[in-house]
């Protein structure tokens, strides 16, 4: 039956659960368990700024414990609630099972426009804000450990780190409390990006597959693709720049707050966020055409539709009117459950939030590790690595000077050989093969079941199935 009516946020990751779990042979009573949200702790608190109390709502929601910590961003947005937080700690659990990252769901939100104060005042209310969540254990290396989302970055977690290392002075693995800290802070090389790089990472390995690729009625690479984008901020922009620097792809529309850019010929990435980051949104940008309706360039022709702004976007409203073949969900839940029904109907193939997005992730169960052992990665085997290396080399030198003119070494092969792997290789290694099979996983469902239509269904039974084995290992 054909859906008129839009459910919310987290009625639609239900939808979407209830969907897989009828196609799976769960115990009575695992899928209720594994489906509900085991908490939700609200706190208002009170700051005072510019001389008068300013009263403030945040939520942290712990979706499953299967395993711990639990893990999960903080959003700061106005539009934040208690039903979009349970959803997103609910996408977090299935997110963390699907790409092996050993945590369970949570996430969080304060309901805040940063963009509407001072620097000084943003840090007191996000230290406050950790300070209720940490005296809960809402925040804690080895409980519950939240990490940037929309509206957050490194600046707010150097503040929590400081924070819960000002409230617990003797805990030596302090900094594991939280994920997405700048470098300096304790933070991992390549976090930053890492979202928008795992957005990349899951487009090459889509592509390194004909018959999917062919699923979506696309053919060849992703060079020359025409890509539109929704959202130019962190997973966006990073997403929209390595597509098109490094993949040949062009970027044709950006979307964000104040309408749209448009240029069939391509839009020049770091030419956009440079203009964003100066005058607050694309209004003006000289070298392409503004649609003040921005909303309207989601239904533009393009190869690759990169929703990386907001959930829903993507809704009843105007589903049916959505060209693009392929959809990669940046953003959490950007199309609702009615429009995955149409879309899934027309043959888009979407590849789904809980798989694309999860680079971030990823990437903090790194710098998660690298704070628990108090070691930079590749710290000890890089020079014991390089100097292995150059007994190689010395012996192709040797073979070099012997053959003469008949052979000789390729240039730079010395210099690239002989270099170790330093952390941020590491990290984009570890990263690159966490998409890669956490793909392969998902796709094997999808071609392999008769009765798997898409990979969102065949995502969630991967996720499932793995949430419903710790549960059993527990004895539940
Ligand atoms: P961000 O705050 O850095 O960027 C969001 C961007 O979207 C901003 O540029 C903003 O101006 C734009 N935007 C907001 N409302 C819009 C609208 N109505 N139309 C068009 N553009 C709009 O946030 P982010 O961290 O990039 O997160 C984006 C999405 O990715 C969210 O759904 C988030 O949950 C998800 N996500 C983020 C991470 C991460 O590591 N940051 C990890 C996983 C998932």
């Amino acid at each position: 039956m054909t859906r008129t009516t839009e459910p919310s946020f987290r009625e639609s990751v239900d939808l979407m659960f209830n969907r897989a779990a009828a196609l799976m042979d769960l115990p009575p009573g695992l899928e209720e368990k594994i489906r509900v949200c085991n908490a939700t702790y609200t706190v208002r608190f009170g700051v005072r700024l510019r001389g008068q109390m300013h009263t403030f709502v945040g939520y942290r929601s712990v979706h499953s414990e299967h395993m711990e910590p639990v893990k999960g961003g903080i959003r700061f947005a106005t539009a934040v609630n208690q039903d979009e937080v349970e959803a997103l700690a609910a996408l977090m659990t299935y997110k963390c099972a699907l790409v092996e990252a050993p945590f369970g769901g949570s996430k969080g939100g304060l309901c805040i426009d940063p963009r509407e104060y001072e620097e000084y005042e943003m840090e007191q209310i996000t230290r406050r804000f950790a300070y209720e969540l940490a005296k809960r254990d809402l925040i804690n290396p080895s409980q519950n450990v939240p990490a940037p989302d929309m509206g957050t970055g490194e600046r707010e977690m150097a503040w929590i780190a400081d924070q819960y290392a000002r409230m617990n002075t003797t805990d030596i693995n302090s900094r594991a409390c939280v994920t997405g800290k700048p470098l300096n802070a304790g933070g991992i090389a390549g976090r930053v990006e890492a979202t928008g790089r795992g957005v990349q990472y899951a487009l090459r390995e889509f592509f390194r597959h004909p018959k999917d690729v062919a699923a979506a009625g696309l053919e060849g690479s992703l060079d020359g693709k025409r890509v539109i984008v929704q959202g130019l901020g962190n997973v966006g922009y990073h997403a929209a720049k390595f597509l098109s620097e490094e993949d040949g792809s062009k970027i044709i529309g950006i979307i964000e707050r104040d309408g749209a850019l448009f240029d069939t010929d391509g839009l020049d990435v770091e030419a956009v966020r440079q203009w964003i980051v100066k005058h607050g949104g694309v209004t003006g940008f000289p070298d392409a055409t503004h649609v003040p309706d921005g909303g309207t360039v989601l239904e533009e022709e393009c190869d690759i539709l990169v929703p990386a702004a907001l959930e829903g976007v993507i809704n009843l409203s105007n589903a049916d009117r959505v060209k693009a073949p392929l959809i990669i969900e940046a953003a959490n839940g950007p199309v609702t459950a009615g429009a995955d029904e149409i879309l899934r109907k027309k043959g888009t193939v979407i590849i789904p939030d809980m798989y694309a997005n999860a680079g971030g992730v990823t990437v903090s169960y790194f710098e998660w590790v690298k704070n628990l052992s108090h070691i930079r990665f590749g710290r000890m085997q890089r020079r014991q690595e390089e100097a292995r290396h150059e007994l190689i080399v010395s012996e192709l030198q040797r073979l070099d000077r012997y053959l003469g003119d008949a052979w000789s070494m390729s240039p730079n092969f010395k210099a690239q050989y002989l270099r170790g792997a330093g952390e941020l290789e590491l990290v984009r290694s570890g990263l690159d093969d966490t998409m890669r099979i956490a793909y392969q996983s998902m796709a094997e469902v999808w071609h392999d079941r008769s009765d798997v239509g898409d990979l969102r269904t065949a995502a969630y039974i991967v996720a499932i199935d793995k949430v419903a084995k710790s549960y059993r290992a527990k004895g539940l």
